[in-house]
């Protein structure tokens, strides 16, 4: 077994603190890789309080993962030590679903196994995230990152970059097209950063004034402050597509009145609690209310690529893992630009 060095949260009340466990040997198809910097996800502080469900505790949270390659099983094929090499939100799936076959590994009928609050497939072990000195996953669901690319700034592409890239792609989100990215966070930067490199005409939806002179510099050509009424209605029934970015609470039936006939609003964010949508929201103008979950294995390295190639990465604040816990009240105030990432030496 590896000795792993890590921050965990031992039950849905306590503070992450430091904790030793140990990971799997590193088998013939897996790669073992040291991590560099692990990105913190809403969903990491949504995880360690059973916002969503009951966790699986201690659980080490992080599904943002960059670091170097230090050992590979035999048969690994695209992975040497001292490779560069990343992980985002899955690390296991069965392989042989119809959706798995697709490269919708993340829609795998058996349920993908998350990087960490999840289980090995084999049930012998839970998962334990980035939060951690070293991580152990088999090749499939190992990416590959280029040399001279900003690690730390890499990181946040591997959950919050994936999970606006693919439904933008998907929807076929570009030239032509209004897109509204509602909330502008971790995910919604990259949406604007996204939505205006694939050509879309983008507005930010947000409840803060404060963001607009931000919004502007990652690319966006309008902004709407959607507290004030005037701003709001002089919108509605203007856009094609919503990004729906937000985890917190909110009236699902006032952004779809901003859609257009025929616009589609794309859920990626998770509020705890259900929405209530009015099905004339959608009815009239024939409206769609879709969600999206990260995104495959593939096309989770073609957005890598995409955006070493384009010069995209995450617009970051780098920090000590000790400071994690300041972190979060932060992030719960949305008071972050726009995503934390955890410098892996401070551990
Ligand atoms: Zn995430
Ligand atoms: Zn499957």
């Amino acid at each position: 077994m590896i000795e792993t060095k890590a921050y965990a949260a031992q039950d849905e009340k306590t503070p992450l603190a430091p904790w030793t466990f140990e990971r799997r040997e590193v088998g013939p198809h897996d790669v073992q890789f040291d991590i560099l910097f692990c990105g913190v996800c809403h969903s990491d502080l949504h995880q360690i309080k059973n916002d969503w469900f009951p966790g699986i505790f201690p659980m080490v949270p992080g599904h943002e993962i960059v670091g170097r390659v230090v050992k590979v099983g035999a048969h690994v094929k695209n992975f040497k030590v001292g490779d560069l090499a990343a992980t985002g939100c899955m690390v296991d799936s069965c392989q042989v679903c119809e959706n798995c076959k697709q490269d919708l590994e993340q829609y795998c009928l058996e349920g993908s196994t998350q990087t960490y609050n999840s289980m090995e497939r084999d049930k012998s072990m839970p998962t334990y995230g980035g939060y951690s000195n070293t991580i152990v996953v088999r090749e499939e669901f190992v990416l590959q990152l280029k040399e001279g690319v900003d690690l730390a700034a890499v990181a946040p592409l591997l959950c919050a970059g994936i999970t606006t890239y693919s439904p933008l792609k998907h929807w076929k989100v570009g030239k032509g097209h209004k897109l509204a990215v509602l909330g502008l966070g971790g995910l919604g930067h990259m949406g604007v950063k996204f939505g205006v490199a694939f050509g879309a005409e983008v507005t930010v939806l947000s409840t803060s004034a404060s963001k607009e002179e931000d919004a502007k510099k990652l690319g966006a050509h309008h902004f709407i402050v959607t507290k004030d009424a005037e701003q709001v209605k002089a919108a509605m029934g203007t856009f094609d597509f919503i990004l729906d970015t937000v985890s917190a609470p909110h009236d699902f039936n006032m952004y779809l009145s901003l859609l257009r006939t025929n616009g589609t609003m794309i859920c990626v964010g998770v509020p705890s609690e259900p929405a209530s949508v009015a099905a004339f929201s959608l009815l009239g103008g024939r409206k769609s209310l879709a969600g999206s979950g990260i995104g495959g294995i593939k096309e989770t390295q073609e957005m890598l690529d995409y955006c070493a190639d384009n010069n995209i990465v995450s617009d970051i604040e780098l920090i000590d893992i000790k400071d994690i816990q300041t972190a979060y009240e932060r992030m719960e105030k949305g008071n972050v630009r726009y995503r934390f990432v955890i410098d892996m030496a401070t551990l």
